[in-house]
């Protein structure tokens, strides 16, 4: 199966290439099809902007196209930035610029109160060649028949990583918020972590790899090691 990760940020794109690798997937990123328009990220939900990416990437590159949405929830913030994550400091704001507002907007709060979570909602919309592979397991499987709904032309996951965010940024791995987040299992804020160690806790991951399952339960893709 040939997808396009709906997504022109190369480090996501990184992320999920790296993470893919053990499938028989043809992967290529937005960045073969230079004209594609960039999507308004105006969704009210994570979910709602991952489908968006993913619907415009599919129409204009004519292949499945998979994109995620991440959002960072700050419990002391009611939820925030959450999906305006990317632009918390201001539209053209960079990664240095929200983690610098997100420390001071904490600033004073204990341990105790800042706990935070990373969501990613991942979105696969179906070109209609796959869409027709899906419906044929889907008139093979009633099993499958029974945990997928072909109107919705696409599949869709979720992961999430629970931790809290740090007094001070640490690190110099990963992008994004990933100084200031602390991972609630090692202590270790996310840029402390090697790529391979990212990638196989983070939020991104965990959506991915419930994606990867159906994608194999499907018959959509398969493991390498099972390919002759
Ligand atoms: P997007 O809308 O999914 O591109 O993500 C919104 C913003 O969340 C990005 O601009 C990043 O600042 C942040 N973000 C997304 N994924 C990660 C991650 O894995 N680590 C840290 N920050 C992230």
């Amino acid at each position: 199966m040939k997808i396009v990760l709906a997504t022109r940020n190369r480090d996501k794109a990184r992320e999920i290439v790296a993470m893919l690798d053990r499938l028989d997937l043809e992967v290529v990123t937005l960045d073969a099809f230079p004209r594609a328009p960039d999507t308004v990220e105006d969704g009210d939900t994570l979910e709602a902007n991952a489908w968006k990416k993913a619907r415009e990437a599919l129409t204009h590159t004519g292949r499945s196209a998979l994109a995620d949405d991440t959002g960072l929830e700050v419990d002391a913030l009611g939820g925030a930035p959450g999906v305006f994550a990317a632009r918390y400091a201001g539209e053209k704001a960079t990664y240095a610029d929200n983690c610098r507002k997100l420390i001071a907007a904490l600033e004073g709060i204990p341990s105790a109160r800042r706990g935070a979570r990373f969501r990613t909602v991942m979105a696969l919309a179906l070109s209609p060649a796959d869409l027709a592979r899906l419906a044929d397991a889907v008139a093979r499987s009633a099993e499958v028949a029974a945990s997928f709904s072909l109107s919705a032309r696409g599949l869709v996951s979720e992961g999430a990583l629970n931790g809290e965010i740090a007094t001070l940024a640490r690190g110099a791995g990963g992008f994004g918020y990933d100084p200031v987040f602390v991972d609630g299992n090692s202590g270790r804020t996310l840029a402390e972590m090697t790529p391979d160690e990212k990638n196989s806790t983070s939020h991104r991951y965990r959506a991915l790899l419930e994606m990867r399952e159906m994608l194999v339960r499907y018959g959509l893709a398969r493991e390498k090691e099972s390919v002759r």
